[in-house]
């Protein structure tokens, strides 16, 4: 499915296979999740999109072709590709270990062409060992959901009492991982989500409401999933002295004015931006362990502008996944 422009739906058209170069792999699409990023993308949110494009970055599939000189895969093996496609390994950023900060760097689905297809190329190294403990269209939310909520939960520290605003598909994955680490998890969701806040529930959240409301007890830490700017005001005020607001979405609305008083005390705010591959070495390690399972619907490849309008209209629980 491409995208021609922004603003205009996915097009179903016939794409020639691609050929992966010296150090990539070419790829059959087994399973490729959907993600608010692509959201963003298709509805011009995020602005520099390659285009013509293929959209998508959680990508399970199968090696069919190695590049001349990649090594670390086989034909046959089991590979996820995540929205980290290339960094150039030289600049300050790469070389300061925070490669999610690369001056260069190509994006899965937004620079370089993505999973909404039946093939796609990638270059080797950014691409993951997928453990055999789920299958793949299981696994595909893994890739980024997963990720990027693992890298925002890491951006908690050692909070104890973690609030949620949105509760998706990263939300639902991390507040796994979370409670496997013996945290606790509030989640707020849309007002009046019972539905939601029942399935944030029935995955360990030891409260659940609706955004607008404060939680029974202040918490240390706040991830915002949601791309609402009001939330972070919001949830200044529910966090406990010395607490963090953690933005985990790569695009949000803009951010009204509040009193200096919400963040006094030492509390903060920051962003997550992207992943390292070292984030994926360690999520990968981890999600077995807890073990992560993840609530899917899935949709055939060519309904992809209908999982987007799911996605849009906060009808998905869980993740949306596309299989070719
Ligand atoms: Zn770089
Ligand atoms: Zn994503």
């Amino acid at each position: 499915m491409v995208l021609e422009k922004s603003r205009t739906p996915l097009r179903l058209m016939e794409i020639e296979r691609p050929k992966p170069g010296p150090g990539e792999v070419l790829i059959q699409v087994r399973a490729c999740g959907v993600c608010r990023t692509d959201l963003h993308v298709v509805d011009g949110e995020l602005e520099h999109p390659k285009l013509p494009l293929v959209p998508g970055h959680e990508i399970v599939g199968t090696v069919m072709e190695v590049g001349s000189s990649a090594k670390w895969f086989h034909v046959g093996a089991r590979v996820g590709v995540p929205w980290l496609g290339w960094t150039c390994g030289e600049c300050a950023f790469c070389l300061s270990d925070r490669e999610n900060l690369c001056e260069r760097a190509r994006f899965t689905g937004y620079t370089l062409d993505g999973g909404y297809a039946e093939y796609v190329v990638a270059d080797e190294r950014f691409c993951f060992p997928i453990p055999q403990s789920s299958s793949d269209a299981e696994a595909a939310p893994l890739l980024c959901a997963g990720l990027i909520g693992y890298r925002s939960l890491m951006k908690t520290g050692n909070a104890k009492r973690v609030g949620i605003y949105g509760f998706g598909a990263a939300a639902h994955i991390i507040t796994q991982v979370a409670r496997y680490q013996g945290r606790m998890i509030y989640a707020f969701t849309r007002r009046g989500d019972a539905e939601g806040q029942q399935f944030a529930k029935s995955l360990g959240a030891s409260w659940a409401g609706d955004s607008e409301s404060l939680p029974p007890e202040p918490l240390d830490a706040a991830i915002i999933f949601a791309p609402a700017g009001e939330l972070v005001p919001r949830a200044l005020k529910a966090l406990n002295k010395g607490g963090v607001v953690v933005c985990g979405g790569i695009h949000m609305s803009d951010i009204p004015s509040f009193p200096y008083e919400s963040l006094w005390n030492e509390r903060s705010i920051c962003s997550v931006a992207n992943l390292t591959r070292r984030d994926g070495k360690e999520f990968f390690l981890l999600a077995p362990r807890v073990p992560v399972k993840t609530t899917i619907q899935t949709f055939p490849l060519s309904e992809a502008n209908e999982a987007l309008t799911h996605l849009r209209e906060g009808k998905i629980r869980g993740a949306a996944v596309l299989i070719p």
